[in-house]
């Protein structure tokens, strides 16, 4: 079978960025499993998988603008210290989920000063241009429910 719109397909994928680094894999986990063209994955990556068959391996690069977006500088913020709970326990590098009028984001502190911290809300893969080894596992026509869900269910999928 082809993966075409529809499609519940299920791939193994490793993520590297430019310098070769994994950021992600499914290796050792379930595949990933999604609907060819409900936007479940990336865009740069639905398009690389397009008209591929079950059993084919293919890797794709996927420019920032494709994938997780470039990094917008308004989602760049400083905030004092003291609205943490913990201050102490605030470092560089450090990530956790907070809720903005735009839902929840991934925040990550990338500065620390005297009295504030820097929080970037931009995605933390923004900005990487995004290289992907692919597996293709399986490919089935998706149900009339998961088409109405706009996601997969099953095996490696959604339970309910
Ligand atoms: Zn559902």
């Amino acid at each position: 079978m082809q993966i075409q719109d529809q499609k519940v397909v299920q791939i193994h994928y490793t993520l590297t960025n430019d310098d070769g680094e994994t950021l992600d894999s499914s290796r050792g986990k379930e595949p990933l499993t999604y609907i060819q063209g409900k936007g479940n994955i990336i865009p740069g990556l639905e398009r690389a998988l397009a008209g591929r068959q079950t059993g084919e391996t293919l890797t794709a690069v996927v420019e920032p603008e494709d994938g997780y977006g470039v990094k917008n500088k308004d989602l760049i913020q400083s905030i004092p210290l003291t609205s943490f709970q913990d201050p102490t326990a605030v470092e560089v590098g450090a990530r956790f989920q907070v809720q903005t009028s735009n839902g929840t984001h991934v925040a990550t502190v990338t500065e620390i000063a005297e009295k504030t911290a820097t929080l970037d809300l931009n995605h933390p893969l923004a900005d990487e241009r995004l290289h992907f080894a692919v597996e293709i596992m399986d490919i089935r026509t998706a149900t009339a429910d998961e088409l109405a869900h706009g996601h997969a269910h099953g095996e490696g999928g959604h339970h309910h």
